[in-house]
């Protein structure tokens, strides 16, 4: 067997390949979205070992429609609506399957130019799209999760720069809402802040963190000879959609010096809509923001956004003593190494398949979307609202809906599961004022009006009279 695929090999696979992802985008409908499948089911169906001897591609590729498939959550069916719903657009595919067959590795300007500067390209695109000041330096993470980690590494920089010399650490203490994301107290963590200097500040009857609670946690910490370094407040929780207040959080921040790392991770895409510019307000007065064009910009995961004001701490915090040999590279000023920002030194050539959908649907196409999203939200919201057996959870933002069944937590997670379980529709749950409701995440770019209202008419069937 030849060690590369001959290119005629190549071409007749690929074909094939092409062909099967655009009869699934046609018919994706058919799929269940959540796989109906039990744990354990594919592990048992692959040999226990690897092969000894190469396969065929068609075996391959028939093993993957036959084995693999069935084992599928459909992340890209438009009646996803579980956590964040997302997808991978025409065009983020197309961008995708061209950064592999590239296989660029941008760790350095020097190993992958186009791709540094695409980076760059994009991330000022979205920067300006997104009404933000010229200083902010973008790169791109695989998660709000490591880019979140990155920006508390740069907050503990700028704190307590010992720590990267001496590992001394003072007992800094990081502030985020009851409703951020765990992402943010596991980011924490993982760069070294205690969980016991973790403060959940408590919300308001809109699941928004309270300035005024912000402010007495700090003034406590700072009595009891703490060290407050860091507030991390979301635009959009995952729980709710709720959007914490921004501009008060920034002054506070200001005025006892503290980072402010924004997780925007999932609304940040509506501030494109001038009717939803408002929730970067105080956005200016961030130090670090994330936006995940892989939630709600139609970009095949995986590809996050970190903004900052202050790259220089993001880079200080990683400096060595001096870079090893095998990376140093004497390049120009305007050739940006991306790995000197970030723990992994290598880097997948993500911006393509985010230029690839910039382009592709323009500013306007994107607003149209993600409006649309809204506008089905809402019109999901009214039904539930008509229903007298449902009540509308939380006020409804952006593309999410929180609802529940007038009953029992147990009715409600058992409708839930029927909803589920006709694969159908997927949908998620999370707890509201201490009772569970159901969540629907409208984010697919396929989904339509007549998808959310299906949806809504199949609860209303499964639900008790
Ligand atoms: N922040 C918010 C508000 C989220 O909703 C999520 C995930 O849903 C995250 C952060 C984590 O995102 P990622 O999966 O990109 O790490």
């Amino acid at each position: 067997m030849p060690s590369q695929m001959s290119p005629e090999e190549f071409r007749a696979a690929a074909h094939k390949a092409v062909d099967w992802m655009a009869d699934f985008l046609r018919d994706v409908r058919d799929y269940p979205v959540l796989a109906q499948v039990k744990p354990g089911d594919l592990i048992d169906r692959l040999p226990s070992s690897g092969p000894e001897q190469g396969e065929p591609i068609e075996r391959i590729l028939e093993d993957f429609s036959n084995l693999i498939v069935p084992g599928v959550t459909h992340w890209n069916h438009p009646r996803f609506f579980a956590y964040f719903a997302n997808s991978a657009s025409g065009p983020g595919i197309l961008g995708e399957m061209l950064a592999a067959v590239l296989n660029v590795n941008h760790m350095v300007w020097k190993t992958g130019p186009s791709a540094t500067e695409l980076e760059q390209v994009t991330l000022s695109w979205m920067r300006q799209w997104l009404g933000l000041p010229d200083g902010f330096f973008g790169i791109i993470h695989d998660t709000a999760s490591t880019g979140g980690m990155h920006a508390i590494m740069a907050a503990r920089e700028a704190a307590a720069p010992q720590i990267r010399l001496h590992g001394e650490h003072p007992s800094l203490v990081l502030y985020l809402s009851e409703h951020a994301n765990f992402a943010v107290d596991r980011a924490a963590l993982a760069v070294g802040v205690g969980r016991n200097n973790l403060r959940h500040i408590p919300i308001d009857g809109e699941f928004r963190m309270r300035p005024d609670a912000l402010r007495a946690a700090i003034e406590k910490d700072l009595a009891a000879g703490r060290k407050p370094f860091c507030v991390v407040p979301t635009l959009g929780t995952t729980s709710s959609s709720s959007v914490d207040p921004l501009p008060e959080i920034g002054k506070i921040t200001r005025e006892y010096s503290l980072w402010l790392h924004v997780d925007a991770a999932y609304a940040g895409p509506a501030a494109l809509l001038d009717e939803h510019r408002h929730i970067l307000d105080g956005a200016e007065l961030a130090d670090s923001i994330t936006v995940n064009p892989h939630k709600w910009l139609f970009t095949p995961v995986d590809l996050s956004i970190l903004y900052t004001r202050r790259p220089e701490m993001m880079r200080a915090a990683l400096s060595l003593e001096e870079t090893p040999a095998y990376i140093v590279t004497a390049e120009n000023q305007r050739a940006v190494n991306f790995s000197e920002y970030s723990v992994p030194l290598g880097r997948r050539f993500r911006a393509l398949k985010l230029w690839f959908v910039l382009r592709y649907y323009g500013r306007d196409g994107i607003v149209e979307i993600l409006r649309n999203h809204i506008r089905f939200a809402h019109r999901f919201a009214q039904k539930v609202g008509e229903d007298p057996r449902f009540e509308v959870s939380a006020p409804v933002l952006f593309s999410l809906v929180c609802f529940r069944y007038r009953g029992s937590d147990d009715e409600n997670r058992s409708l839930l599961e029927r909803v589920n379980a006709t694969g159908e529709a997927f949908l998620s749950g999370t707890v509201l004022k201490g009772s569970f409701v159901l969540r629907l995440a409208i984010g697919n770019v396929g989904t339509t009006e007549e998808d959310v209202l299906d949806t809504w008419e199949l609860i209303q069937s499964l639900t008790s009279v």
